[in-house]
């Protein structure tokens, strides 16, 4: 609860509005205060029933007279009166004070007292996994900028909190490759929400086998990427998917952008991959397709007035198709491919792209693919995968290399 102090009493006061209602409800006031004082008269009248009397001045009131309408004592302290109420007026003065009132209520007041007196964060969901409560709170009020609020419980006692973006919870079964218990681990996981796809996922090891773990330890803390559940039925272990974003609108817009992954099993120390699996590379069939794809979208931009995404949409096809192959440990085809798909059309099509960093020649595309490669946080991986090399094979030379024709004679 947020602490009581002059500084959060600003909560009650959101400006110009607030004025004009502090205006309204003086306005009623002074009102309310004219129709108090009354309306002076020139004769006497009963305090009770206002009954106009006979007499004009007090001491003309003899001493113990009664009101001749309601035999009220005139003689009493507060028996006579002078003035007459103006109850319209009273009225119009409670009305002004009461609208003051509310005006300045319904203008966040009511908000105000709320963000004083009431948890800034308001629980959203509660869930239970692996024996701990994983509780999920929102900031309770709408202009908060505050991020949600992710807290974990064991036996009542809070043991992670933080806050994250687009928060995700769940649990995983991992089979650890360096011992025979697999391991259970509940995962916490912030995501950036964005089209970039940037993610932490939090994994904390909950239990080995039958007897729960005494302390909450952290186990991994892993990026761009999310564990596959395998149902649970199938007794299978879980699989850590990590997605490499070095592709990510480089070369080529959002939509195009090829996406490549890499599975694994997280280990207290690292991720230890999956071998590569080179049936899940594009076939055959599908690289022809690319090819036939990138033929008709190179004719049909010759005529075309919007060259430019027909380029960016073959170069996402191209280079999707192409990292796959890397991926899975084909590299050499990957590189054929991508000469391959050059001749069938993407090199008209890069030629008429409309982004200047989308390389212009063979060579320079090939270089820049490299390099980018290089860029891969998985490049260790990547090359291992390819035994050690995911350079380009040497272009057939066309034009035979002259030697001139005195050089032997002068190297002598
Ligand atoms: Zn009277």
């Amino acid at each position: 609860m947020m602490p009581l102090s002059l500084a959060s009493l600003h909560a009650l006061w959101s400006g110009p509005v607030d004025w004009w209602s502090v205006g309204l409800a003086i306005l009623g006031i002074i009102a309310a205060w004219w129709a108090l004082r009354g309306r002076r008269t020139d004769r006497l009248h009963c305090g009770k029933c206002l009954h106009a009397l006979a007499q004009t001045r007090p001491d003309a009131i003899a001493a113990g007279a009664l009101c001749p309408e309601c035999g009220h004592s005139l003689s009493v302290a507060g028996g006579l009166r002078q003035t007459l109420p103006r109850p319209y007026i009273k009225w119009f003065g409670r009305i002004l004070i009461c609208s003051g009132v509310a005006f300045w209520l319904w203008n966040g007041a009511f908000e105000g007292f709320g963000r004083l007196l009431l948890p800034r964060y308001r629980v959203e969901n509660t869930q239970t996994i692996l024996g701990c409560q994983v509780v999920v709170s929102q900031p309770r009020w709408s202009d908060d900028l505050a991020s949600p609020l992710v807290e974990v419980r064991q036996s009542g006692r809070v043991v992670f909190a933080s806050t994250m973006s687009h928060p995700s919870v769940g649990s995983a079964r991992l089979q650890d490759p360096f011992c025979e218990e697999p391991v259970t681990l509940l995962w916490v996981r912030s995501d950036s929400g964005g089209s970039l796809g940037l993610s932490e996922t939090y994994a904390f090891r909950i239990g080995g086998g039958d007897a729960p773990l005494p302390d909450f330890l952290p186990f991994a803390v892993l990026h761009e990427g999310a564990f596959i559940k395998s149902t649970p039925e199938q007794a299978e272990p879980d699989i850590w998917i990590a997605y490499d974003l070095t592709y990510k609108y480089w070369l080529t817009t959002g939509v195009n952008s090829p996406s490549v992954a890499l599975r694994g099993t997280p280990t207290s120390s690292k991720i230890v991959w999956s071998d590569a699996d080179p049936s899940a590379a594009p076939d055959e069939v599908r690289l022809q397709g690319v090819r036939a794809k990138l033929r008709t979208l190179a004719a049909a931009s010759e005529t075309d007035a919007f060259a430019g995404s027909k380029s960016d949409e073959a170069l996402g096809l191209v280079l999707d198709a192409f990292l796959e192959l890397v991926y899975e440990g084909r590299s050499n085809e990957a590189w054929h491919f991508l000469r391959a798909s050059y001749n069938d059309g993407l090199e008209s099509l890069t030629i008429s792209s409309q982004r200047a960093e989308v390389p212009r020649s063979l060579e320079a595309l090939e270089r820049v693919l490299l390099e980018q490669m290089q860029r891969s946080p998985y490049l260790g991986e990547i090359l291992r995968r390819n035994g050690g090399s995911i350079a380009p094979p040497a272009l057939p030379t066309t034009v035979p290399i002259q030697v001139p024709s005195n050089s032997r004679a002068t190297s002598r």
